[in-house]
């Protein structure tokens, strides 16, 4: 599959790309919206940055939130436009919408080497359209802005959707580095891992993470489960939980992967201990103290919030000397520090392996943004997958639609 370079002279051409620039967002106290993490946008630069340097018009097309396919400014990308300038040390210009008058405009003002950004893609009902023909006239006006598509957008790449999959169709395309970083590190974590290979899991839900397991039970030598997903687990070993998170209708898949990691040999290694308080933690709220108890002794009245202290170590030490790791889930609710020190431990296990020279990878978009709150060094790691729900499948086994349309 080949990559910008296979777009041959870029100069003066103008470059649709599809970037994952889907950032949170938190209003200040002026009102104003603010970013709250980056990440994604950084991460992005250096393909944006490639494009305008090989003297490509770049034209940046992305999603922010879940806008009903219409116009809606509280999802507008207007602050991401900003920090993009920023990043890339160049003003960005600003479409108020993706393919109407303002885009059009935009993209034919640009000069070489220019970027801009459109207005948030989603703001058009042909983008998530599950209509193919519907998609496709949406596709047909983003198509007819360019010369050509990079797809950069790896946050997006498993969703069948215009700017992602339909515009590929249309025009010359190429995949982006960073979705080719991305797909090389996934397929180093299932093909072939160099050993010992530990994945850890974490985050809300089991029923979120069921098929990654089930993918990589079987290719990983130990598994170390916590967040509120360790809950169940506890349930299908016949420990109380209190109030902490449960999901009822996972608790026989729990009995069945506890069975299944006897039979085949991999180390399923739970907390031996966790973090409770009486109610779940909130900004504005009263926090209630929070306590260590066993975690075959979680109180009926309290739930879970972080494995603890002696688990931390134990997590740790399972990691040490690992040559491939894949962590996806925090530990705890991370978002309040007195539930964030089990994250702050796996991370801290995981930047140990990337010095002595294994791979160590953080997926999801929780975890990443985890790695970061607590003050990480990005480069500490192997690598921080940008795309949650992409990584995902892929580690699912799942084909993803932006990829594959990339192939032909
Ligand atoms: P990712 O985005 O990295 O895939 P998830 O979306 O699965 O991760 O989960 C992240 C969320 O899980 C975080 O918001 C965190 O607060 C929450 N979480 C972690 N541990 C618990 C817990 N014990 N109880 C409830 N929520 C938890
Ligand atoms: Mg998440």
């Amino acid at each position: 599959m080949s990559g910008i370079d296979g777009l041959g002279d870029l100069g003066g051409k103008r470059v649709l790309v599809r970037s994952d620039l889907n950032v949170p967002l938190e209003a200040g106290a002026d009102g104003r919206r603010r970013i709250t993490d980056d990440g994604r946008i950084r991460a992005s630069v250096p393909t944006i940055r490639q494009l305008s340097e090989a003297g490509a018009k770049v034209i940046v097309l992305a999603h922010l939130g879940r806008p009903e396919g219409e116009p809606d400014s509280a999802y507008s990308l207007e602050p991401v436009a900003e920090r993009l300038g920023e990043l890339l040390g160049a003003p960005v210009a600003f479409a108020t919408d993706t393919v109407g008058e303002s885009a059009q405009s935009t993209a034919s003002g640009l000069r070489d080497g220019q970027v801009a950004l459109l207005e948030n893609v989603r703001f058009n009902a042909g983008e998530t359209s599950k209509d193919d023909a519907e998609r496709g006239a949406f596709a047909d006006q983003l198509a007819a802005l360019a010369d050509a598509f990079v797809s950069d957008g790896f946050g997006v790449v498993h969703r069948k959707q215009a700017s992602v999959y339909d515009v590929a169709q249309r025009l010359p395309h190429a995949m982006g580095g960073l979705v080719s970083t991305e797909i090389d590190v996934l397929r180093r974590l299932t093909e072939d891992p160099e050993r010992p290979y530990v994945v850890v899991l974490g985050g809300s839900k089991v029923s979120d993470k069921l098929a990654v397991i089930d993918n990589l039970l079987g290719k990983a030598d130990k598994l170390l489960v916590g967040g509120g997903m360790l809950f169940t687990f506890l349930v299908a070993q016949g420990h109380p939980v209190g109030r902490s998170l449960l999901e009822e209708d996972q608790i026989d898949t729990c009995t069945e992967y506890l069975q299944w990691a006897a039979d085949s040999g991999v180390e399923l290694v739970l907390p031996t201990d966790i973090v409770i308080a009486s109610e779940f933690p909130s900004s504005s709220g009263s926090t209630s103290e929070p306590s260590v108890v066993p975690a075959d002794a979680i109180p009926d009245d309290k739930l879970g919030l972080d494995i603890g202290p002696e688990s931390a170590e134990a997590f740790a030490a399972a990691l040490a000397g690992a040559r491939t790791v894949f962590w996806n889930g925090p530990m705890g609710v991370f978002e309040f520090d007195a539930f964030s020190a089990g994250t702050r431990a796996v991370a801290q296990a995981l930047t140990e392996v990337s010095t002595s020279g294994g791979l160590s990878v953080v997926g999801g978009g929780d975890s990443a943004a985890a790695v970061r709150k607590l003050g990480f060094d990005e480069s500490a790691f192997g690598h921080i997958s940008t795309g949650g729900g992409a990584s995902l499948e892929y580690l699912e086994g799942k084909n993803l639609p932006g990829i594959d349309v990339l192939e032909d």
